[in-house]
C-alpha cells in the first residue's frame, strides 16, 4: 500500500537532459571555494561525500518511481540492520563514518535486477532484485556488497580523479545513469544512454574493489547471522541470466561483470563452511515479499491478470508451501491492482490457511488485510483486522502496524468518530511521536502524524509534522512553506488556543529551514 504519494516530477529527466546540454567535462571551471572540495586527486571527506548524497537522494525522493512501502521497507531494514551492525562489529565502519551517512535504502519502482549504493550511505534497491531472490541471504549477499563498496569508501576513492566536476555534476550524471538502466526505456533514458555509458566508466569500480566488496561484504554477512551459502546462490543465479545474456533485464550485471575469478573466490570460501538447513519460515516470506516486488513492479494489465489467475491452477497445490504462499500472496495483491476486490477478498481464507502454522507469515497475511480494507475504504475493518495489535501497550505496535492503525483511526475521526477510535488514534499518535524522535529521517512516519494531529484538531502540531516531513525528504522550500503556514496558524489563534512551546519549536524549525535552502540555493548558483 502506498500512504504517501509520490510527487509526479520526472526530474531524473531533467537533470539527465542536462547531460547532453553540459559539453565536454574537462572545460568545465573547478569548483568555488563554498562547495565541497573534490580536487588534487584526493578522497572526498565524509561531510563532501554525504552533501553529495543528499544532493542525489533528494532527487529521487521526487522521482515517481520512488517507492514508499511499510512492508517491504520493513523487510530490507531487517537484513540492512543486522549487516550495518555486524560492519561495525568487524571494525569496518568507523563511529564517524556511522554517524555522518545516512544508511538509509530507497525502493526503486522497476522491474530490472539492479543494487547500487550512493555516496553518502544511501543504498538504492530496484524491485526487480527483490523478486527474483529465493531466500533472504540471496538478498542480505548483495546488500553487504553494496555496503561494503561504502565502508571502504570507494566512491571517494573512484571519485578522487574526478577533480574536474563540480558535486553537483557527479550528482547529475549518477542520475543519469540510474536514469539509463531503468527497464522502461524511456524517451529520456534512450537519449541519455550514449552518455551514461561514457559516464559509468568513469565511475565504476576497479576490479579490485570488486573482490575487496565480495570479500568484506562475505564477512559481514557471516558476522550478521545470514547463511554465506547466499552469496555463492546469488552469484550463480546471476551467471545464469548473464549466460542467457539478459543484461538489460539485470543492470547489476553490467555494473558487477561476474569474472570466474570472482565466482572461484567465494565458492572457494564457501567450502570452509558447515552447511545450514533451510529456514521454511524466512522462505515463506521472502516468497511473500519477492510476491509482493514482482506486483509493485509495474508489470502491466496482463501479467497481473497472470497472475492473479495462477492461485486458481490446479498445479498450485504441487508446488512447495513456499510457492503456495507466494503464488496466493502475489494473487491477492494483483487482483487488487486490478481493483477487483471481491476476487482479493475470496483469497483471504486460502491465505489464512496456508499461513496459520507460521507466525511472520500470518503477521503478513493480517497486514493484507488491512490493506484490502484501505482500499475497500473500510477503516472499521482495518482497525478490526489489526485489533489484536491494538489491544496490546502501543509501545509494542511495529511500524507498518502502527502506520495501518493510527492512518485509519484518523480517517475515522472525521467521519464517524466513536470513544473508542479516538483513544486508538490517541495512542497512535503518541506511538508516532515516540517513533520520529529516534527515526527523524522517516518521512512517511510524519506523514501519518500530520494527518492524524489534523484529525485530533491541532492545527498547528499537524503544520509542524507537515514541514517534519518536508525536511526528512530533503524538499526544503516546501518545508519553510508548511513552518510558515504554521507560523501564520499560531499568530491567528486566540490566547485560550495559543501553544507557546509548540510555537516557538517552529520558530526555532523555520530558521533551520531557511537556513538549508539558502545553502541549496549557493550551491545551484555555483553549478
Ligand atoms: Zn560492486
Amino acid at each position: 500500500m502506498k500512504l504517501a504519494p509520490a510527487k509526479s516530477k520526472p526530474l531524473i529527466a531533467i537533470l539527465a537532459l542536462s547531460l547532453l546540454l553540459t559539453p565536454v567535462w574537462s572545460q568545465l571551471p573547478t569548483s568555488s571555494s563554498n562547495l565541497p572540495a573534490l580536487g588534487d586527486g584526493a578522497d572526498m571527506t565524509l561531510s563532501a561525500e554525504r552533501k553529495l548524497g543528499d544532493r542525489i537522494a533528494r532527487e529521487l525522493y521526487r522521482d515517481p518511481d520512488y517507492l514508499e512501502d511499510p512492508i517491504l521497507d520493513e523487510y530490507l531494514q531487517n537484513i540492512w540492520q543486522p549487516l550495518v551492525k555486524g560492519a561495525q562489529a568487524r571494525g569496518d565502519m568507523s563511529p564517524e563514518l556511522q554517524e555522518r551517512f545516512a544508511w538509509k535504502i530507497l525502493i526503486g519502482r522497476d522491474r530490472s535486477v539492479n543494487a547500487f549504493a550512493l555516496p553518502g550511505g544511501y543504498l538504492g534497491i530496484h524491485l526487480g532484485l527483490i523478486s527474483v531472490v529465493t531466500t533472504r541471504d540471496e538478498l542480505a549477499s548483495v546488500m553487504a556488497h553494496e555496503l561494503s563498496h561504502v565502508t571502504q569508501r570507494h566512491i571517494s576513492r573512484s571519485m578522487g580523479d574526478q577533480a574536474r566536476m563540480t558535486p553537483w555534476l557527479i550528482g547529475a550524471m549518477i542520475l543519469g545513469m540510474l536514469a539509463a538502466s531503468k527497464s522502461a526505456q524511456g524517451a529520456q533514458a534512450m537519449i541519455v544512454g550514449g552518455q551514461a555509458m561514457a559516464a559509468q566508466s568513469q565511475l565504476n569500480f576497479s576490479r579490485d574493489m570488486e573482490r575487496e566488496a565480495d570479500r568484506i561484504g562475505y564477512g559481514v554477512m557471516s558476522e550478521a547471522g545470514f547463511d554465506t551459502q547466499g552469496f555463492v546462490n546469488m552469484f550463480g543465479k546471476l551467471q545464469q541470466a548473464s549466460s542467457l545474456n539478459d543484461n538489460g533485464a539485470f543492470p547489476y550485471l553490467r555494473s558487477h561483470p561476474l569474472s570466474s575469478e570472482r565466482m572461484a573466490d567465494m565458492q572457494s570460501r564457501q567450502q570452509l563452511q558447515t552447511p545450514r538447513a533451510a529456514n521454511q519460515e524466512q522462505d515463506l516470506v521472502q516468497a511473500m515479499m519477492s510476491a509482493r516486488a514482482r506486483v509493485f513492479s509495474q508489470p502491466g494489465v496482463d501479467a497481473l491478470r497472470a497472475w492473479a489467475q495462477e492461485a486458481n491452477d490446479a498445479s498450485v497445490a504441487k508446488q512447495s508451501t513456499a510457492k503456495q504462499m507466494g503464488i496466493l500472496y502475489g494473487a491477492c495483491l494483483s487482483w487488487m491492482q486490478l481493483r477487483d476486490l471481491a476476487q482479493a477478498h475470496a483469497l483471504l481464507p486460502r491465505l489464512k490457511l496456508a499461513a496459520a502454522q507460521h507466525a511472520p507469515s500470518a503477521r503478513l497475511v493480517q497486514l493484507l488485510e488491512a490493506e484490502l480494507a484501505f482500499k475497500e475504504d473500510d477503516m472499521r475493518s482495518v482497525l478490526t483486522s489489526l485489533r489484536h495489535v491494538s489491544a496490546q501497550a502501543n509501545s509494542l505496535w511495529q511500524r507498518p502496524e502502527l502506520l495501518f492503525i493510527t492512518q485509519a483511526s484518523a480517517r475515522l475521526q472525521v467521519s464517524s468518530p466513536t470513544a473508542e477510535t479516538s483513544q486508538i488514534l490517541a495512542q497512535g499518535i503518541s506511538a508516532l511521536q515516540r517513533w520520529v524522535l529516534q527515526h527523524a529521517q522517516d518521512a512517511q512516519a510524519w506523514q501519518v502524524l500530520a494527518t492524524a494531529l489534523a484529525a485530533q484538531g491541532r492545527p498547528l502540531a499537524s503544520l509542524r509534522a507537515e514541514g517534519e516531513t518536508q525536511l526528512a525528504r530533503m524538499d526544503f522550500g516546501a518545508a519553510v512553506d508548511r513552518f510558515r503556514a504554521a507560523q501564520d496558524a499560531s499568530r491567528r489563534m486566540n490566547a485560550a488556543q495559543a501553544d507557546h512551546i509548540e510555537a516557538s519549536i517552529v520558530d526555532a524549525r523555520l530558521r533551520f529551514a531557511q537556513g538549508l535552502l539558502r545553502e541549496q540555493m549557493l550551491e545551484r548558483q555555483d553549478r
